[in-house]
């Protein structure tokens, strides 16, 4: 650590600038009238950091149901909370789900009023599609770059506001006074130095934390500390075992859904063996790899996730695999291939009786989707040369996160949460544009609640400071992580065994015994390492309690063959917390629905 301690006074401390903490920034200060009692905190550069400043897929989506939004009606907000509830498995709080599709609307406007550029349609009104998981069409999106685009448009708001912020600054402790949340202690990523802020209450909007695995589609320094600050703090998590993993390009991190999977590709191993036929029977593949193309992350109740499984346990065998866009899959034959396959490569005004199209999946994947080839070919993958496309699936979401109330408030007193370190709003399932959604409208109740909430509480900084001063033994930093990612992908990846997950608890375990110390890559980097840990084994314990599949928890018996779903015991949540210094695992009840279509 660096010598220098700075002290720091705020009345909410919003840890986090992404989508979620800038919102509650901005929430947080109107409640309060003044916003320099607000103060943000983040990990390297304000609008650079994070998945809503960095992440990008082929369209980014935002949920929102708006009057004119299928089906139409006063009651169409609940057919977005079923989508939510039922859809994920139910196992969410459902008045969770009702916050969200009722605050959906108002979301969206106030995004658009700060100059978010949604996609309008010839009649004025915003355009939206569907997404996976969902039953109507509410996915609004200004293109690829949606989430940046609500980053921009955040940041540009606080700046006008003139809330204060910290960039290059860590949170590697939350502070504790009375059993109350008092503030933070931090670390400046640049010097070292230490900076304790005393605050009236604390916004945790830290976001996922996809560097836990080695195969992950965010961006970099998305570690997931938040989870381990707040679990650390005293606060309850819960659905930790659920994350979003799909198939990933694994040099550029792009997911390959939709259009990819459409086109018809064949997947190749490393030995250029189309593998899929050891898994599928040959009648199985066309039809599933067109339909993988609407069912992107590996869920249990689809079918297509025998085809991310495929994909795991090729590379769980040591192989590599790519789709090859230069030749059709060996088991296509168009004389027998489901007309449905014909009839939407009809309304795309592609006609697959033309050989062009017939014989190319590179030809089709041009036709309905060029920009994705040309996004590839910015970024040294050619498709048109022949280069092969490297797969694998990869963490992109973690659906659980901090227990939060309709408040945004968790277990612990003063300490909120909001965005995707927040959970028991998302169940087994998230249908895709509800994450970006969930930031905005949480991150609003979150802010607010914690301008309302703060107090003024001396923080106690002696355990917090014994904590880092252990940093001083065990293994490097950089060597733990990487061991961590490992693990962590071997064994809590889309293929769950009661064997490997216990192989990897025993692991992780191991690795916090030995402890971790500061490296090369500094003391923040080593807090969060340490934290990390905590999450890693979050995930692999509540993953081996929750004996069935469900949404994206694929559960195996060590013979292979995947455990049902179980809704006579399983339609519950595991809560995790630490009591007596351990981590401890409780099934509980959700909240079930009030409301019925
Ligand atoms: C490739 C990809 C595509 C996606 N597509 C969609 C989509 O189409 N629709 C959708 O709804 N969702 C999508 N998501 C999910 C969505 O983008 C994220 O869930 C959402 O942006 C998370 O926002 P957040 O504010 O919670 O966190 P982030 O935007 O990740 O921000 C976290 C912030 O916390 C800071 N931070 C973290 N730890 C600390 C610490 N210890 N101290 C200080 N600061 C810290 C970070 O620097 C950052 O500023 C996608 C995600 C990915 C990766």
């Amino acid at each position: 650590m660096g010598e220098a301690v700075r002290h720091l006074n705020c009345s909410v401390l919003v840890v986090g600038a992404g989508g979620a903490g800038l919102r509650s920034a901005i929430s947080a200060s109107d409640v309060l009238g003044e916003p320099e009692r607000v103060l943000v905190v983040t990990k390297g550069k304000l609008g650079r950091s994070g998945a809503t400043a960095l992440a990008c897929s082929d369209r980014m989506a935002f949920h929102a149901t708006l009057p004119h939004t299928e089906p139409g009606g006063p009651d169409s907000w609940k057919y977005h909370a079923e989508d939510i509830y039922f859809g994920g498995g139910e196992v969410s709080d459902a008045d969770l789900a009702e916050i969200l599709a009722k605050g959906s609307a108002e979301a969206f406007h106030y995004l658009e009023s700060i100059g978010v550029p949604f996609v309008r349609r010839p009649d004025g009104l915003p355009d939206q599609f569907v997404t996976d998981g969902s039953k109507y069409a509410r996915a609004c999106y200004t293109g690829p770059y949606t989430a940046n685009h609500i980053e921009e448009a955040l940041v540009r708001e606080v700046g006008r506001l003139g809330i204060p912020v910290r960039e290059h600054t860590a949170v590697v402790r939350l502070l504790k006074a009375e059993g109350h949340i008092a503030g933070a202690l931090c670390v400046d990523e640049a010097t070292g130095d230490l900076i304790v802020v005393r605050a009236g209450a604390v916004v945790l909007a830290t976001g996922g934390g996809g560097e836990i695995f080695k195969v992950n589609a965010y961006p970099p320094g998305t570690t997931g500390s938040g989870y381990g600050l707040a679990y650390r703090a005293g606060a309850e998590l819960v659905n930790m075992e659920f994350l979003q993993i799909g198939l990933c390009s694994v040099g550029t991190k792009l997911a390959c859904s939709g259009s990819f999977f459409r086109a018809l590709p064949r997947l190749v191993n490393g030995r250029g063996e189309e593998f899929l036929y050891r898994y599928l029977r040959p009648d199985e593949v066309v039809d599933l790899l067109f339909r993988k193309g609407a069912s992107w992350p590996a869920m249990y109740e689809e079918p297509t996730s025998r085809i991310d499984v495929a994909v795991q346990r090729e590379v769980d065998g040591g192989n590599k695999v790519f789709l090859d866009f230069s030749r059709n899959p060996e088991a296509l034959d168009w004389s027998r291939v489901d007309p449905e396959i014909v009839g939407w490569y009809r309304s795309k005004g592609v006609d697959l009786s033309d050989r062009r199209f017939s014989r190319n999946p590179l030809a089709r994947l041009l036709a309905i989707n060029p920009q994705s080839v040309e996004w590839l070919r910015e970024r040294g993958v050619d498709l048109a040369r022949g280069d092969l496309l490297e797969i694998a699936p990869a963490v992109q979401h973690f659906q659980g996160g901090v227990k939060i109330r309709p408040d945004g408030g968790t277990s612990v007193p003063g300490l909120y949460a909001a965005g995707e370190v927040a959970g028991g709003q998302h169940g087994a399932k998230r249908p895709g544009g509800n994450s970006l959604l969930d930031c905005q409208v949480f991150g609003r109740i979150a802010g607010e609640s914690a301008a309302r909430w703060a107090g003024a509480h001396r923080p106690n900084l002696e355990e917090a400071l014994t904590e880092l001063e252990e940093l001083k033994e065990g293994t490097p930093a950089s060597e733990v992580r990487r061991e961590l990612g490992e693990v962590m992908s071997a064994c809590a990846g889309v293929v769950r065994t009661e064997r490997g997950l216990r192989e990897g608890l025993k692991n992780i375990l191991r690795l916090k015994e030995m402890g971790v110390k500061v490296d090369e890559e500094g003391p923040a980097f080593a807090a969060e390492t340490s934290l990390m840990l905590d999450v890693g084994e979050m995930i692999l314990r509540a993953a081996a309690v929750r004996r069935e599949s469900r949404g994206c928890h694929l559960s195996f018996d060590d013979s292979g063959d995947p455990l049902p779903r179980d809704d006579g015991n399983w339609r519950r949540y595991i809560v995790i917390f630490e009591e007596d210094g351990r981590m401890t695992l409780e099934v509980r009840e959700p909240i079930r629905p009030r409301w019925t279509t």
